[in-house]
């Protein structure tokens, strides 16, 4: 269990955007651009390594979940990016899938 878990259920404060009974958002406590905002599983699948076909549903439904984000934060139009960093050269550090959603300003490519 990581600490995600727990603020899907409410035991570590967090300033949530979004919930409904697959997945949560919430604001990044350290974030890289005006709108940083975590959108997470319920369920706990530590890596995008881990996900199975049964994940389908769920994977599908946090891409499907991001825009709405997107649009509810103002930054759809502007523009914004999706990010799913697995393991440690990507530099994961909580290991419960978490797609961060960054916007807001304009973002540098190649990560660095
Ligand atoms: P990653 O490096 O992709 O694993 O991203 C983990 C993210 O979780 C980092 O951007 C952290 O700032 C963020 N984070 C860690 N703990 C919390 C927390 N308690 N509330 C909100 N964001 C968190």
């Amino acid at each position: 269990m990581t600490i995600f878990t727990k603020i899907i259920n409410k035991e570590v404060p967090a300033e949530i955007v979004y919930e409904d009974e697959h997945c949560l958002a919430f604001r990044d406590i350290n974030p890289q651009a005006p709108t940083h905002v975590l959108l997470i599983p319920k369920k706990e699948i530590p890596t995008m390594n881990d996900a199975t076909p049964a994940d389908r549903t769920i994977l599908g439904h946090l891409l499907l979940t991001a825009p709405k984000i997107a649009a509810q934060e103002g930054i759809a139009e502007d523009g914004y990016r999706l990010v799913l960093n697995t393991n440690a050269s990507a530099g994961q550090t909580v290991f419960h899938i978490h797609m961060h959603i960054i916007g807001g300003r304009p973002l540098g490519w190649p990560p660095g």
